[in-house]
């Protein structure tokens, strides 16, 4: 059994999966506010009562908003309070006398779609969230790649290339991110960041699902403005294809609903790439919400 947990800041999702991927069990509990001790005590909670109901040992995997410091194995987060700093896996392990694998949530969303069954096949999947925030994550053989500092995927903090400049004009905003830098593509391609823009550019501020609706229907400065945008998202993508070559690309969050990125996509990526490369496949995500327990339970899935 693959037991999967996603700890958001408010919410802890539980999951298990047999040894088919079919998910036997959810769970949906409070995140404890800042107390460890009852953070680690719901955990093993739940992690016990799976172990009765299914009669083994499950193996563990936790998903956070934040990941584990490389050098102490502390965990680095601004979103849950009760985890910050602390050493969740050491003292989780302890607790329970097995070993128990802890990952960034993006890349747990990656690795969910790349064991799709559609998907078990591709050599390399990168999942891309356009959410509140613009996320990603790299599954190589079905394994996520979480690199040196477990940074690997934090595409949103990557700057904007200097065609994305040009190409966003005269007016071109430079907005200061969350991690201090100026430029970060989170701010231009994440949904916060599509209606950033468009506020930047019109004077409005709408919600994306408005801005959608008024491109639907035509109206002249929606349709601008998606067009920049999607022209902004290409130029970018196209960087981090030439850098990671995946075979599939798989879209999550909000703007995944989009559906006009997938026809414009494929069309505008091709100059942004080497004349040799290909556009690969860019989908939709198929498990949404579910992702994130999905693919800390696969965590510990076993490849070739
Ligand atoms: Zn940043």
């Amino acid at each position: 059994m693959y037991y999967g947990f996603d700890v958001g800041g408010t919410k802890i999702e539980f999951g298990a999966f047999n040894e088919q991927l079919e998910r036997v069990a959810s769970e949906r509990v409070a995140t404890p506010g800042d107390d460890y001790e009852a953070l680690i005590d719901t955990l093993v909670a739940l992690i016990k009562k799976a172990d009765q109901t299914f009669g083994c040992e499950g193996q563990i995997g936790i998903g956070i908003p934040g990941m584990e410091d490389a050098e102490d194995g502390t965990v680095l987060t601004s979103n849950i309070p009760a985890a910050k700093g602390r050493h969740l896996r050491r003292d989780l392990e302890n607790r329970l006398g097995r070993s128990v694998s802890i990952d960034n949530d993006a890349n747990c969303f990656a690795l969910s779609e790349a064991w799709d069954e559609a998907l078990r096949d591709e050599p390399s999947v990168l999942g891309l969230i356009l959410g509140t925030g613009f996320g990603g994550g790299l599954v190589f053989n079905g394994k996520v790649f979480s690199g040196k500092n477990h940074v690997a995927g934090e595409l949103g903090h990557t700057r904007l290339p200097i065609d994305a400049w040009f190409h966003l004009g005269e007016k071109a905003p430079l907005f200061t991110c969350g991690c201090d830098n100026k430029g970060c593509i989170d701010n231009y391609l994440s949904g916060r960041g599509f209606e950033q823009l468009y506020a930047h550019y019109y004077g409005e501020k709408i919600p994306a699902i408005e801005i959608i609706e008024h491109f639907r229907q035509d109206e002249a400065k929606a349709v601008e403005h998606v067009e920049r945008f999607v022209e902004l998202l290409a130029i970018c993508l196209g960087g981090l294809l030439t850098g990671l070559d995946p075979h599939v690309v798989v879209l999550g969050g909000g703007l995944s609903n989009f559906d006009y990125l997938y026809e414009a996509l494929p069309k505008r990526l091709p100059k942004h790439l080497l004349s040799v490369a290909r556009v690969p496949k860019i989908i939709k995500a198929k498990h949404g919400d579910a992702g994130g327990v999905r693919g800390a339970a696969f965590l510990n899935i076993k490849t070739a």
